[in-house]
């Protein structure tokens, strides 16, 4: 069940301030507060899923669409589309998930090497 409470939700609802790279009706975009790489941005839908199974199976195929879509927006808008980059979600508790909103971590800026996390 989704936990109202999470501190993303609590920054879509501007509780929590962020810093923003980008923002519409539906996504949400901004800077980790805790980066793990010179670039490190958080991307959310701003439905009520708490994780990547919920947002692929309560939500619609637009509504997917259009969150990679404005993924890939940011990847560009940050400079990162020929630079390389890393896209990663974590789930569950063996993924190391610690704020049950799905999110995707975009991380770039240097070279990244092999790790995952
Ligand atoms: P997870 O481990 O759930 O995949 O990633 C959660 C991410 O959220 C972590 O990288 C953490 O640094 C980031 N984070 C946690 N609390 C806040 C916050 O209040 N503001 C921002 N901007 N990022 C946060």
């Amino acid at each position: 069940m989704y936990d109202d409470n999470n501190i993303f939700a609590k920054i879509i609802r501007s509780e929590i301030p962020c810093d923003k790279v980008y923002e519409d009706d539906d996504v949400l975009f901004f800077y980790d507060i805790n980066p793990a790489a010179k670039i490190h941005v958080l991307g959310i839908p701003k439905i009520k899923c708490s994780n990547f199974a919920d947002f692929i199976e309560q939500t619609n195929e637009q509504t997917i669409k259009k969150f990679f879509n404005k993924v890939l927006d940011v990847v560009k808008m940050l400079g990162l589309k020929e630079s390389g980059y890393r896209l990663i979600t974590n789930s569950g508790f063996n993924g190391g998930q610690e704020v049950p909103h799905y999110h995707v971590h975009i991380i770039g800026g240097e070279p990244l090497g092999r790790k995952i996390n």
